[in-house]
């Protein structure tokens, strides 16, 4: 059941694709071709999810919410609807949680307007698209084995989905959690970060507002319960990436500025429009001084054991337990292995993008 929701003024957004981002065509999540990707009109479906049992429902709009037009020289906001209870509760007899994974970047290049009129870009990225979509797969079906049930935000690799139809994935099904999985090529492993819908907070105490867009664009999130849950989701997920990946993973806040036709802004748009907590994954996988090379089949393996490991210690099966240890984690390798290749001489990524050891 849903309630309606006070006006509440949201603004916006993030970078977890940073550094490597101004640069390299190929970077992980380097800028997008600028005016070269057509304007579309957001697709009235979400994007199939991978699990045949799991298909999406259709999105009702973008965020779940209403665009407006805010008068000239007024803030713009926008209606949100939310759900009646801040904080998940569960009982015996209710459904496993469900955790929204998602891949990073689309397919093919997408633009669309988004609520308060935001651009909603996306664009193609390798070999970041075919590495992240491999990685969400096998700590999906790992999820799965140990209890949950889980959606992604698209259902192959190459699949073109918007970040309105994204965050309409976990905000449709009430997702638990939901995690987008990116990693940069332009930048080397030291750089390991979660983003929440919280923001760093400043040296006086307080936290800024998160937000994209300028003007009667400005769009800010402004849901403090899910804000905070999203804080302690990213800061448990970051602990368990560091212990996997031997990499010290930290909690940060993103921007978007500078990065036209780019929305400014400190958060992810994917997380502005969620009205639900999202973690926002990245790490660092330049390999070999070539933002083009594919990462091993090990850091792939290491960065999906810190998210299968997270998102089961931020979201127990049982509230407040830890879930029962099972060997999920060792499936990762063979699962990733067989993305690659899912029949003896059959690859699945062009021969440029595949890890060490495929390249036949
Ligand atoms: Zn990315």
């Amino acid at each position: 059941m849903r309630r309606s929701g006070v006006l509440r003024v949201r603004l916006t957004l993030v970078s977890a694709c940073l550094a490597g981002a101004l640069t390299a065509t190929v970077t992980a999540c380097g800028s997008p071709a600028v005016g070269t990707a057509p304007t579309t009109t957001a697709p009235s479906r979400s994007p199939a999810a991978s699990d045949p049992a799991t298909v999406a429902r259709s999105p009702t709009g973008p965020g779940g919410t209403t665009p407006r037009s805010a008068a000239p020289g007024s803030t713009t906001k926008t209606s949100r609807v939310r759900s009646p209870s801040a904080t998940p509760t569960r009982t015996e007899t209710s459904p496993a949680p469900l955790i929204v994974i998602d891949p990073g970047h689309s397919g093919t290049s997408r633009r669309s307007r988004a609520v308060n009129g935001l651009r909603d870009i996306d664009y193609p990225n390798y070999p970041e698209i075919y590495e992240m979509f491999d990685v969400s797969t096998c700590v999906a079906r790992a999820l799965r084995a140990d209890g949950y049930r889980v959606r992604l935000t698209k259902d192959t690799a190459l699949g073109s989905a918007s970040h309105t139809q994204r965050a309409a994935v976990a905000n449709d099904h009430h997702a638990a959690l939901a995690i987008s999985v990116h990693d940069d090529h332009g930048v080397g492993p030291a750089f390991q970060h979660t983003y929440d819908q919280r923001g760093t907070r400043r040296r006086d105490g307080s936290y800024p507002q998160l937000y994209r867009g300028t003007g009667s664009r400005r769009t800010v999130f402004d849901d403090p319960a899910v804000a905070s849950r999203s804080q302690g989701y990213a800061r448990t997920i970051a602990a368990a990436r560091t212990k996997a990946q031997g990499r010290r993973t930290t909690v940060a806040q993103n921007s978007f500025d500078g990065r036209a036709p780019l929305e400014p802004g400190n958060l992810a748009l994917v997380q502005l429009f969620a009205e639900v907590p999202w973690v926002y994954n990245e790490m660092g996988a330049l390999t070999d001084g070539d933002p083009t090379r594919a990462m091993s089949i090990t850091s792939e393996t290491r960065y999906a054991e810190g998210l299968l490991a997270g998102v089961e210690a931020a979201v127990p099966l049982t509230p407040g337990r830890p879930n029962p240890v099972t060997d999920s984690a060792s499936t990762l390798r063979p699962c990733l292995v067989h993305q690659v290749e899912p029949r003896e001489g059959e690859l699945s990524r062009p021969k440029r993008y595949r890890p060490d050891g495929f390249t036949r």
